[in-house]
């Protein structure tokens, strides 16, 4: 596999090497239960401390307000969860039409209910065909019965950032909890959650080369949280189950990694997006970019390429290594836009081809050149062979 082009870090990113190395041992001889009283376990605890104080540093927090999880999915859960057990009363919750499913289908299952007095009422808030949002928006959804507001930092189809800051000030002024999602955030920008008015913040190790199985939750002190596992006292009360120690230790180690090269790698990273996305948009007719042109993370480019099938693209860009992702996905034999790219009105003809690049640290400008090598002349050949022409992909009436 080593000679694949992988260009979709947003699904999932490679375990970093020095990682790899710094959860060895725990597989190994360092196998000790953290809790246990012993030297032996002792040790081991030491280092989920320092795995603790290497997530802070990259987050800018206190090593307290971090509990560790078994992945993004699971943060997302239990920050939404915790807040409405704590906000007794309050039975109204906001979030985007563009969240990742971990919190878009926990907000619906929540409201599912709200005919029979058990559910909450939910606000969904839209998006513009750039992708971003209307602070107003935000602002006129709150309420004095709202429990919690869940706004992503970055979008993981997009990559466009929301202003994270502004939102969670208007929460805090009007006495609302903030929740926000950086699983792809985090690692990708700057961030001192210490001067910000978030109150919770989802990642997940495998978006930053840590494996998959670990993620975290911040907690900013002083915010109540009520266990979404509950168990033994383990995470200083907060979640039940042996800490998963060679996960833990690899996720801060991970930390500590993107931590060292924030600054240097993303502007490379970022160098090598934009000369792709800008290339394929020249080289490529009838192609644009969904999501904001600069509000966005340095890694992602999400592009239409209208008249062809996204799905189409991937399988002949996999002919050549190469991976990448679609903005649609097959179910039930039909092509279903996402629905990221349904919520920023993006054109069906375009929707359906969209493809998303998802960049890492390990990318290299000669595996950049290759897809501009490559791809172009796919994108030309798929509309020569399609049978339909241009009026058949074009949306029914
Ligand atoms: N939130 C966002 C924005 C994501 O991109 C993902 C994964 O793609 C998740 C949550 C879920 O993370 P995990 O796979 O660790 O559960």
């Amino acid at each position: 596999m080593s000679n694949v082009i992988y260009l979709d870090n947003n699904a999932t990113t490679a375990v970093a090497p020095e990682v790899r190395q710094a959860m060895e041992p725990f597989l190994g001889p360092y196998y000790g239960n953290p809790s246990s009283v012993h030297t032996f376990g002792g040790q081991v605890a030491r280092h989920v401390d320092k795995a603790r104080q290497q997530l802070a540093q990259l987050l800018g927090c206190g090593p307290a307000e971090i509990l560790f999880t078994s992945c993004g999915t699971e943060s997302d859960n239990a920050a939404i969860r915790s807040a409405l057990e704590v906000s007794p009363g309050r039975r109204h919750l906001v979030t985007t039409r563009v969240e990742h499913p971990a919190v878009l289908n926990l907000c619906r299952k929540l409201a599912k209910d709200a005919a029979d007095g058990t559910g909450y009422r939910l606000t969904e808030v839209p998006v513009d065909s750039q992708g971003m949002l209307e602070l107003a928006d935000v602002g006129n959804a709150l309420g004095d019965n709202t429990a919690v507001v869940s706004v992503m930092w970055a979008n993981n189809e997009t990559g466009v950032i929301f202003p994270v800051e502004r939102i969670g000030a208007m929460c805090r002024d009007r006495g609302v909890l903030f929740h926000t999602d950086a699983v792809q955030a985090v690692g990708k920008v700057p961030m001192r959650l210490c001067e910000l008015p978030i109150d919770m913040l989802s990642l997940s190790g495998h978006k930053l080369h840590a494996p998959k199985g670990v993620g975290a939750l911040y907690i900013r002190r002083g915010v109540g949280f009520r266990p979404f596992l509950v168990g033994g006292h383990q995470e200083a009360n907060r979640r039940g189950g042996t800490e998963a120690v060679p996960l833990i230790v690899a996720l801060g180690k991970a930390a500590e990694l993107a931590y060292d090269r924030l600054a240097t790698e993303q502007t490379r990273v970022r160098k090598l997006r934009d000369r792709l996305e800008r290339e394929l948009l020249r080289r490529c007719p009838d192609a644009r970019l969904n999501g904001h042109p600069e509000q966005r993370l340095p890694n992602t480019a999400n592009i239409s390429f209208e008249y062809v099938e996204g799905e189409a693209i991937l399988l002949m860009l996999d002919e050549h290594g190469i991976c990448a992702s679609s903005g649609s996905a097959c179910t039930t034999g039909s092509l279903e836009p996402s629905h990221v790219l349904r919520a920023m009105g993006v054109p069906y003809t375009a929707a359906h081809g969209s493809v998303r690049f998802s960049l890492s640290v390990y990318n290299t400008d000669d595996q950049i050149d290759k897809v501009l090598e490559v791809l172009p002349p796919i994108i030309r050949r798929l509309r020569e062979m399609s049978p339909f022409g241009r009026e058949k992909l074009a949306a029914p009436d």
